[in-house]
Formats: structure tokens, sequence, C-alpha cells
């Protein structure tokens, strides 16, 4: 038996299509959704714990990978370093699950840890390297 939290990226053009559905039914695999967003550029997003026969989930895996979904595991936990970030706000409409929030009243950034799914785009884009990524 193999059991992984993994984000999976869907391309636009797979928003709609049943996926999830065809690792049960082809794959005989267990889910168990944690997080799903749609991107405003409509690409989808999702997190999920997959389980089930170590050789079901990795053909599982490769049939995700045939349909174009890009697979990272979430092993990752992401913080934020309060004493490098600006406010600077260049994160936020970067982030898919509105982790970080620009506060209207005060115009600080506001961190919410429990909504990251660690897709890791902030870090790439932070100018000072306030998000760091932990494994
Ligand atoms: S991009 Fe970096 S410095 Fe700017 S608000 Fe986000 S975490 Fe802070
Ligand atoms: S890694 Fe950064 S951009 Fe991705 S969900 Fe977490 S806070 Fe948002």
């Amino acid at each position: 038996m193999t059991s992984q939290k993994i984000v999976l990226h869907f391309p636009r053009r797979m928003v709609d299509q049943p996926i999830v559905y065809k690792l049960v039914k082809d794959f005989d695999l267990k889910f168990n959704i944690l997080k799903a967003h749609v991107t405003p550029q409509e690409e989808g997003l999702m997190v999920l714990e997959l389980s089930g026969k170590k050789e079901n989930f990795n053909r599982g895996i490769e049939y995700l990978k045939s349909c174009g979904v890009k697979i990272q595991p979430l092993s990752q936990d992401v913080t934020r370093n309060d004493i490098k970030c600006t406010d600077c706000g260049v994160c936020v409409p970067i982030c898919p699950t509105e982790a970080l929030v620009v506060d209207p009243k005060t115009r600080k950034v506001h961190f919410y840890n429990d909504k990251c799914i660690a897709c890791e785009l902030c870090v790439k884009i932070c100018p000072t390297r306030a998000m760091e990524v932990h494994f």
C-alpha cells in the first residue's frame, strides 16, 4: 500500500475532465481531496491524498502525466520570513489559493499558512526571498 499527498496542476483544457474518477475506476485508487482551486487563468490545482497498491499508484501517476497533469509531492512546507518581507505585494496576485492577501487598511501582506498548497510560485517571485521552502 502507498499513500501520498500530492499537488496536481491541470492545464486549462483539462479543468472539466473526470481524471480523478478515472484513477478510481481504472487504477483502483482511493483519494481524499484536501483542496481544489481554479486560477483566474483557469489552470486547475488540486491537493489530494492518493492511496492504493504501489503498482496501481505508479500506473495512476503515469496516466496523469500522460494527460499533461503536472504532479508535485506535498512534502514541502512554505513559510514566510517576516523580517525579510517588505509588504511589496508582488506575491499576492500570483498565489492561487489566496494564502497571501493585502489588508486593505494597513496595506500589510498577510500569509495564511492553512491555505497554502506549497506550489512555490511566491517563492520564485518574491524579490527579497522572504518566502521559504522547507523539506
Ligand atoms: S513578494 Fe515577498 S516581500 Fe513582497 S509581500 Fe510577498 S513575501 Fe513580502
Ligand atoms: S506557495 Fe506561495 S503562492 Fe503557492 S499557495 Fe503557498 S503562499 Fe500561495
